[in-house]
């Protein structure tokens, strides 16, 4: 049997969505190049983690050109 939808008040409603709210990214500074990143993780400009080279990110910058100049030739 259908239910019939009962009456919400704003102020239920409000209070519900009081908790939905997106958290705030928090960031740290990469010890190498001082731009924010994501805490454990791979810094993405300069592919840095724990004080050593962990990514090559020009190389990988160098690939994506690459890869763009292709798409543009066709
Ligand atoms: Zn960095």
């Amino acid at each position: 049997m259908a239910v019939p939808r009962s009456h919400l008040a704003k102020g239920r409603q409000g209070r519900r969505r009081s908790h939905l709210a997106l958290e705030k990214k928090s960031l740290v500074k990469c010890g190498n190049c001082k731009k924010n990143k994501i805490p454990h993780t791979v810094c993405k400009d300069c592919g840095y983690y724990k004080g050593r080279e962990v990514v090559n990110v020009m190389a990988k910058e160098l690939k994506k050109q690459e890869k763009e100049k292709a798409k543009r030739g066709k």
